[in-house]
């Protein structure tokens, strides 16, 4: 996203935050949603800002932030700026935490489900793509530490942020671990399970038996799922997530429309697409010219979609930013609101949750 001036940013959250006072969203990775300023931070509080290419935030921006559209591979790659420097730390794994609670009551979102992979914030396993210093911090210590900050920024901020723990496509061994993990903290906040990371093509993407057994193995245990598929991949990807994985929503799934059985299939059954408008120009998972993007046939069709952001620190958006985008596409408040209903009635709250965040939305908007 280019940059906006801080003023015209306020104007912006102000008018939209009136028209859309209750927002839900879905789709939003936790390490993708750092703030610039925090990483900034933690690097002078570990004595890293030395070795840093980017000394401050604007510097920061210019090498995170994907400008133009690229590639996943391109957008992922940007997390290799930062990663190493709030891996395996926790007042760092806290604070984001604690923070994006707090970004939530700004773009008022009143309902969100936030996704990490715990093992990408740990040090006591690193990942070969980034230069992690081994420690000792675990999946499980950062996991109960994002519940840690999380409760704070709930009760300091009024809003409710449920987790969702991310397997990734190229670490199929950390699979179990993360399944155990959504076993162990289901009743803390932790509701469901997916699959990140690059997609590859179908056949090659969830071939994995591991992974897919995890996945089945976790609707057994009453843990919910939901795949990354359909983004840059193909359909094929979106219908392995559905059968072998037993996914209950898909993230982005814009190429489902590319297979007229299997698009039926996803309305008729109402199978939740969680679109991530700027981020899919970004990657070049949908063509640039947003008026010919899935999401206007989503809303054409009657799918069941939402609109989320994915990840604000690499994309420079936030939830306004697609609700606006959403609008230059051609989607009316009606569509946008109709996005909250669906989210909110597809998001893995408690029952109980779940009925409170519809009976506040039929509130405001009045009955979708
Ligand atoms: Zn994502």
């Amino acid at each position: 996203m280019e940059f906006m001036a801080p003023e015209e940013e306020a104007k912006l959250i102000a008018e939209f935050n009136k028209r859309f006072p209750y927002k839900v969203e879905l789709h939003v990775h936790l390490d993708g949603a750092v703030r610039p300023e925090t990483v900034i931070d933690i690097a002078k509080e570990r004595g890293m800002l030395e070795s840093l290419p980017h000394k401050n935030v604007d510097e920061f921006n210019r090498d995170v932030i994907v400008t133009k559209p690229s590639s996943l591979e391109i957008m992922l790659r940007s997390f290799g700026y930062f990663m190493p420097i709030i891996s395996g730390y926790k007042n760092a794994v806290s604070r984001i935490a604690y923070e994006i609670c707090e970004d939530c009551a700004k773009h008022k979102i009143k309902y969100m489900e936030v996704r990490y992979s715990p093992h990408l914030f740990a040090s006591s396993v690193t990942d070969p793509e980034f230069e992690q210093t081994p420690g000792s911090f675990t999946p499980r210590d950062v996991v109960q530490t994002v519940n840690e900050g999380l409760a704070r920024g709930m009760k300091e901020f009024d809003v409710k942020v449920n987790s969702i723990l991310c397997c990734m496509t190229n670490r199929p061994d950390w699979s179990k671990e993360v399944l155990e993990l959504c076993k162990e903290f289901k009743d803390q906040g932790v509701v469901a399970i997916d699959i990140a990371g690059q997609e590859f093509e179908p056949g090659k993407h969830y071939d994995d038996c591991e992974m897919k057994k995890v996945f089945r193995e976790a609707a057994k245990c009453g843990i919910h799922r939901t795949v990354h598929a359909g983004e840059i991949g193909t359909a094929k990807a979106v219908q392995e997530a559905l059968d072998d994985m037993l996914a209950e929503r898909i993230g982005h799934g814009y190429h489902s429309i590319e297979d007229p059985d299997l698009y039926q299939r996803i309305i008729r059954d109402q199978v939740h697409l969680e679109a991530c408008p700027i981020s899919s120009i970004m990657t070049k998972a949908c063509e640039e010219d947003h008026m010919k993007h899935p999401l206007r046939e989503f809303v054409k069709h009657g799918v069941n979609y939402s609109i989320n952001t994915d990840d604000p620190v690499v994309l420079g958006n936030t939830l306004t930013d697609d609700y606006k985008f959403a609008q230059d596409m051609g989607l009316t408040d009606n569509d946008i609101i109709r996005g909250i209903f669906n989210a909110a009635r597809s998001c893995f709250a408690s029952d109980e949750d779940k009925k409170k965040i519809i009976k506040e939305l039929t509130k405001i908007y009045g009955p979708h």
